[in-house]
């Protein structure tokens, strides 16, 4: 393993496979021949069409001009996702991207709020946070900041057809210079001096060899599971949905910016709106529902005519115990699956060829790199589990599935954050953590975690001064909101331009 890494073989052409390809022949490609091997004949999974913002980021290393982006893949604008019937029937709220309110000094301002909350000078947490009003009210446009307050502007990611995303980057990939082979893999072979990969035999007899294997190949993990064995870790005790239904349906109305997250008996709907088509699918728990009435379930609550579907996708919860192994790194679906709830897998697959990129083998795959790449991806997939368990774990349904998911023992790192929000009203997160305090915030008040106490920096200003600050903020959010364009006529100024 201490040869010159120079190819580079990609199996898979899902969003995985070239998401990977665009970000290596784009940061890399000087220093590499960079091949992607995918078979039409078996296909991708076909969803995944809901991002999070740190998708601007992928967009912008890959130089891709936005406004082609949200054209080609027939995309819309997310600012967040809104949970319904979570915590009990006819609940709802959102998590949105972005601040909520604003803090003073040191006091941050869900500290604020909930002291307003004791003496009733607050309202709802989500009448201070500028995502969810322009959400509800169908508005967006691009800005920073709002001009003179210290308030960020609006913080977004993408709905997009997973299909076209994945032409897209195909099309980026080719012409910077990814070849791409057509065939299907039937054979792995491994050196016999170390049991590293050395070809992959495709069904046409032709070998392809590399220095460095990319196994974007999907849940079934054909290098670093099939190949390689290695064992893969099961959070479905903690995670217990194991199957979805997924169908395309016409839109009935303009796209609203935010993904919806339905609740129902024994798993929850997703619907993504695209420009042209809404993405529906139901998440669900084999040992509480029939894929045959989880399919009637779903189909009952579509409003437009059904397109595409209805496809049944099995899945377990966990990750690979080791993302990396000799030279094969698994990305997307091989290297392990959180369900699609807060939209992380697409990011997942985007900070692992981050992380790649950053300890790129050169000259050689030295052991204390693989080690330090799987416990990065470890704590990574620790911290978005974590959070997702928490939307389960905290709920007041009557439903068997529901209280089982209430009653189940969970990770003591998620049990830790739970009492610490419960009992002091704040969170503890790491620095560089995905979901920020204000995301979690969102989701235990959502799913009805109440503080009983709240920082005396909170105590600073007097109540009038709180019921002020509390009453400009709001009139600010609700100023620069009525006066935003419609989400639909920003997606339409797009489709113009282009004219
Ligand atoms: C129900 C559901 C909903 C989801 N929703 C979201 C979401 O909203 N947001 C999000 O970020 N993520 C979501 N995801 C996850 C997302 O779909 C995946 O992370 C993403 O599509 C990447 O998939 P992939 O490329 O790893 O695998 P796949 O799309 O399965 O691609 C596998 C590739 O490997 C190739 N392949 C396999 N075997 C061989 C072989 N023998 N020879 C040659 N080629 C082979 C296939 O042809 C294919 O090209 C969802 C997943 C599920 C199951």
């Amino acid at each position: 393993m201490n040869n010159t890494i120079k190819r580079i073989a990609i199996v898979g052409g899902g969003t995985a496979g070239w998401i990977a390809a665009a970000l290596l022949v784009r940061l890399l490609g000087k220093n590499l021949e960079i091949t992607l091997i995918e078979s039409e004949a078996i296909g991708t999974v076909g969803v995944g069409e809901a991002t999070i913002p740190p998708i601007q980021a992928l967009n912008q290393a890959l130089g891709i001009d936005e406004a082609d982006f949200i054209r080609q893949t027939n995309a819309t604008i997310k600012l967040g996702i809104q949970f319904e019937n979570w915590n009990r029937a006819g609940d709802s709220y959102m998590h949105a991207f972005g601040d909520i309110g604003k803090g003073l000094a040191l006091c941050g301002f869900e500290q604020l709020w909930l002291r307003g909350l004791e003496t009733g000078v607050s309202t709802d947490f989500w009448d201070y946070s500028l995502n969810y009003q322009a959400a509800k009210q169908g508005r967006f446009a691009k800005f920073d900041s709002i001009p003179n307050t210290g308030m960020n502007g609006l913080v977004y990611a993408y709905h997009f057809d997973a299909g076209l995303y994945a032409n897209y980057l195909r099309r980026y990939s080719e012409q910077a210079g990814v070849k791409r082979v057509e065939g299907l893999i039937d054979a792995v072979n491994l050196s016999p001096h170390d049991g590293a990969i050395e070809t992959l035999a495709l069904q046409d007899k032709s070998l392809i060899s590399a220095d460095l294997f990319i196994d974007c190949s999907g849940f079934r993990g054909l290098l670093i599971n099939q190949a390689l064995g290695v064992k893969y870790q099961d959070w479905s005790h903690w995670l217990p949905a194991d199957s979805a239904v997924a169908v395309q349906s016409e839109s009935v109305n303009p796209a609203v910016p935010y993904t919806r997250s339905i609740a129902h008996e024994a798993g929850w709907q997703w619907q993504i709106p695209l420009q042209n088509r809404v993405g529906n699918g139901l998440v669900f728990s084999s040992q509480y529902m029939t894929d045959q009435t989880a399919t009637e379930l779903l189909l009952q609550n579509i409003d437009g005519a059904v397109r595409t579907g209805p496809r049944v996708i099995k899945f377990k919860t966990g990750r690979r115990e080791k993302a990396w192994h000799k030279n094969c790194i698994s990305l997307g679906l091989a290297s392990g699956f959180l369900e699609p709830l807060e939209s992380t897998s697409i990011h997942m697959v985007q900070t692992a060829v981050t992380r790649l990129i950053k300890m790129f083998p050169h000259k050689g795959i030295k052991v204390a790199e693989i080690d330090e790449y799987n416990r990065q991806t470890k704590d990574e997939m620790e911290h978005i589990r974590d959070f997702i368990i928490l939307h389960y774990a905290a709920n007041q349904r009557p439903e068997p599935f529901w209280r089982a998911c209430s009653e189940m023992p969970i990770p003591e790192s998620l049990s830790n954050k739970i009492s610490l929000f419960k009992q002091a009203g704040k969170t503890a997160n790491v620095s560089d953590a995905l979901f920020s305090d204000v995301a979690w915030q969102q989701v235990m008040i959502g799913q009805g975690l109440v503080p009983e106490d709240y920082h005396p920096l909170a105590n600073s200003i007097s109540l009038t001064q709180l019921s002020e600050f509390h009453g400009n903020i709001k009139t600010v959010i609700n100023q620069v909101v009525s006066k935003l364009p419609t989400h639909q006529s920003f997606i339409d100024s797009l489709a113009a331009k282009e004219d």
